[in-house]
């Protein structure tokens, strides 16, 4: 088992796959923003395999696709099946923006993925259009509705409330995690990025706060084995959940199980820091799994006590969300 310097054991490795997201959503990438990876630096998926055989050896057992948008690369559909084959892993699960999600469920299904999780910070067409870019509202609520009706659990919809943008919908929000079984996370706006910082943050207690007085009393819902930071609760009678997930308002980083690596294979200890320690380079040099292992050692040994960002000190992390995959 990795354990980093303040006792947390890793177990959690989160694949940026790609780069390229086919939404622009206004906090995460920058409006004109065509800087993009070249083929060659993006991890191909025989060295993803490889690397993540390592992880499994060093005790990950849990791993989140994403990206960018995970089903905008090529062969994805052949990549998912050859991961979730790997021996030792216990949750393979996806994060996405939903535009292809309706095309790729069946594929999901057959290579035994169960959970996903979907992008989605509007119910309304055109609010959607205008924070995302692009008006494929119709297209990724088909594709989470047919995920419902083909039994998809839990299906997660990652919701980031900005003040004067969608702060009207989340009682629309809330509403839905009673009438249907979608589990609603409410994640805080990080100032991460060009953009983000401009957005009006808005922190979770507030949201509570409104959700609790339109609906009643959010019950506590235990945390279970592969949760991650949110906060968990349901509304009495309500058929899915709601979480918070606050990084700014409730640091979680006591818990932090996680290393994410990147589409050019960066491995990086905290969303929120800029420390990284270099992997592809090593791979492309043909070397030992010995050395993927003290890699794999650097990174968590470089794993900060905490992330900067407080209620108080909202400064700027300067890594684009975009290329990390949240
Ligand atoms: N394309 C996929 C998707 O849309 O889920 C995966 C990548 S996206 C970067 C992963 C998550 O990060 C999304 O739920 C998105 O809302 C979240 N995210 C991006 N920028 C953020 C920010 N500045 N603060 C909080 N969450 C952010």
């Amino acid at each position: 088992m990795l354990v980093d310097g303040f006792n947390r054991g890793i177990s959690y490795l989160r694949l940026s796959i790609t780069d390229r997201c086919n939404l622009h959503c206004i906090y995460c990438v920058p409006p004109y923003d065509e800087r993009k990876l070249r083929h060659k630096d993006i991890l191909r998926y025989e060295e993803l395999l490889r690397v993540v055989r390592i992880a499994v050896k060093l005790g990950i057992n849990k791993i989140r696709l994403t990206g960018g948008e995970p089903f905008v690369r090529k062969g994805v559909g052949e990549f998912v099946p050859m991961l979730t084959a790997l021996k030792g892993l216990d949750d393979v699960s996806l994060t996405t923006n939903g535009v292809y999600l309706k095309d790729n469920l069946d594929m999901l299904k057959a290579a035994g993925i169960t959970r996903i999780n979907v992008s989605i910070d509007s119910l309304e067409r055109e609010r959607f259009k205008s924070i995302t870019r692009f008006d494929y509202f119709n297209r990724v609520w088909e594709g989470i509705e047919k995920a419902r009706d083909m039994g998809f659990s839990p299906i997660k919809l990652n919701v980031v409330i900005m003040k004067g943008v969608n702060d009207n919908e989340v009682l629309d929000f809330g509403r839905l995690a009673i009438e249907q079984p979608y589990y609603i996370r409410f994640i805080e706006c990080m100032p991460i990025g060009l953009q983000a910082n401009s957005l009006a943050f808005i922190p979770n207690p507030e949201i509570e706060k409104a959700l609790v007085n339109r609906f009643g009393r959010l019950i506590a819902v235990s945390p279970g084995q592969n949760d991650g930071p949110a906060r968990r609760f349901r509304f009495d009678g309500g058929e899915g959940e709601i979480g918070f997930i606050s990084p700014i308002s409730h640091c979680f980083c006591r818990d932090c199980n996680r290393l994410r690596l990147t589409a050019n294979g960066m491995l990086l200890p905290c969303l929120l820091s800029d420390r990284e320690v270099n992997i592809k380079d090593p791979l492309r040099r043909g070397c030992l799994d010995e050395e993927l292992i003290e890699i794999f050692l650097k990174a968590v040994d470089l794993k900060p006590e905490c992330h900067p960002l407080s209620l108080d000190n909202h400064r700027k992390v300067q890594r684009k969300m975009c290329s990390i995959g949240g």
